[in-house]
């Protein structure tokens, strides 16, 4: 990934972070986004240089605002020359049954889970058409190919983001970019850690019976799946190996979604 740039949304955390970091263990300028402290992230930002011996920026810019988005793209473009790689991984989970779901929830959950993506891929697609190769890693989830209860915005969401990865996936094809969904079962991240008492909850259970009996009961490996575990698949989705792999739509989820 030498001299490549790779922007990651919500990258200040989980996931996010975990591939950032592999992308530049792995040789490639690295732009952190995500919300957080600053001074934390910034010793975040300095340490990730220092270690790999890359460049790495951070941008503030909300993904629920596309003007950000589009001055986040621009920025990156005019300082780095390109967006090579674009991880549109930015999330955020609320649990509650579809008849008491704060209606500002859901539509926060749908901004910044699904439209964000629509925002950056389209503001970075003409500077990866220009340099004829391009790689757009969706991080959806098992949600974007099975429900659960209580999580009607998230799953409706991610379920987006699989239609929107598979079309564009076409629109592309032939012009060196390719565009894939990761789809992680359950990861232990501050995301999953916050929805472990809403769930416990809305379901009148215990957060012990949370962990075993709802998230883990859904994968049948009975283990929590590492970032390391998706860090490898987003490092692979972004080489040349990859070239191949396009409109996927690919589970990380221990079997949950062979169910
Ligand atoms: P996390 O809470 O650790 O990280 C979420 C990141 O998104 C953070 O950097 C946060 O600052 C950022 N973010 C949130 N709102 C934002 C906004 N308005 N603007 C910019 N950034 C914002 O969660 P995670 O578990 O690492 O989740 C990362 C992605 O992986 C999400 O899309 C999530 O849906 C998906 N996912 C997670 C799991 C899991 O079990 N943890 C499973 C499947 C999919």
């Amino acid at each position: 990934m030498k001299g490549k740039t790779a922007l990651v949304t919500g990258s200040t955390s989980g996931i996010g972070l975990g591939i950032a970091e592999r992308y530049a263990s792995l040789g490639a300028n690295v732009v952190l986004n995500g919300l957080g402290r600053f001074d934390e992230i910034e010793a975040m930002r300095e340490r990730l240089e220092k270690k790999h011996g890359v460049n790495v920026r951070y941008d503030a810019a909300d993904m629920t605002d596309a003007a950000a988005i589009e001055e986040m793209i621009s920025r990156t473009v005019s300082e780095f020359g390109a967006i090579d790689i674009l991880v549109n991984n930015a999330g955020i989970q609320h649990v509650a049954p579809i008849d008491e779901f704060p209606a500002d929830k859901w539509l926060a959950i749908i901004s910044i889970n699904l439209v964000a993506s629509f925002h950056t891929i389209r503001y970075a697609l003409p500077a990866m058409k220009e340099r004829k190769w391009g790689r757009i890693v969706n991080i959806a989830s098992a949600h974007a190919l099975v429900a659960s209860p209580f999580k009607s915005a998230y799953v409706a969401a991610k379920h987006g983001v699989a239609g929107l990865t598979k079309t564009v996936a076409l629109e592309v094809a032939e012009l060196g970019i390719t565009v894939n969904a990761i789809c992680p079962g359950y990861v232990r991240t501050p995301l999953v850690e916050k929805q472990i008492p809403d769930t416990a909850r809305a379901r009148g259970i215990t957060e012990e019976q949370v962990i075993r009996d709802v998230l883990l009961s859904a994968q049948p490996t009975k283990q929590f799946v590492t970032i390391e575990q998706v860090a490898s698949l987003a490092a692979y989705l972004a080489g040349d190996d990859a070239a191949s792999i396009n409109g996927a739509i690919l589970p990380v989820d221990g079997g949950w979604t062979a169910h």
